[in-house]
């Protein structure tokens, strides 16, 4: 009898909006759905539009990778297991959605942070799953 072929090993997005194409050429991106009525964008995935209240379904748009912090926090205690200090915030995109994320690439500290500071998206494989697929998370970055 023949072995079935190893699984291959994928990137596994932490966040389904989170998207990385297999297209390695690509940037992974952040996805969002656009109301076909009145075009407000929303973060993820819809099921209505909370502007018009149209419940047709919503094209997905790639968003922008760079934004501004528009306010955060330097979280010192967490649950067991979560590396502290880590710096949680809120980034504003240009298509007017706010995103909740981490800030990394900077040392947790205040004087390194500046409220309008423009960032940019990153994405890291933050570990394994139990398939051996890289589970693979977003965070933003001062530019
Ligand atoms: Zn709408």
């Amino acid at each position: 009898m023949a072995e079935a072929p190893a699984a291959e090993k994928t990137q596994r997005p932490i966040v389904p909006f989170l998207k990385i194409p297999t297209d390695p050429s690509k940037k992974p991106y952040l996805a969002g759905s656009r109301c076909k009525q009145c075009g407000a964008i929303y973060l993820g995935n819809r099921m209505a539009c909370s502007r018009c209240f149209s419940a047709e379904p919503m094209d997905e748009v790639p968003l922008s990778d760079t934004g501004e912090l528009h306010v955060f926090s330097i979280v010192h205690q967490s649950a067991p297991g979560v590396p502290t200090p880590y710096i949680a915030a809120i980034v504003d995109l240009p298509e007017g959605i706010s995103v909740r994320c981490n800030i990394a690439g900077v040392e947790p500290d205040p004087k390194n942070l500046k409220f309008g500071m423009p960032v940019k998206m990153v994405t890291e494989k933050i570990r394994t799953d139990r398939e051996g697929n890289d589970v693979v998370a977003f965070s933003f970055r001062p530019v």
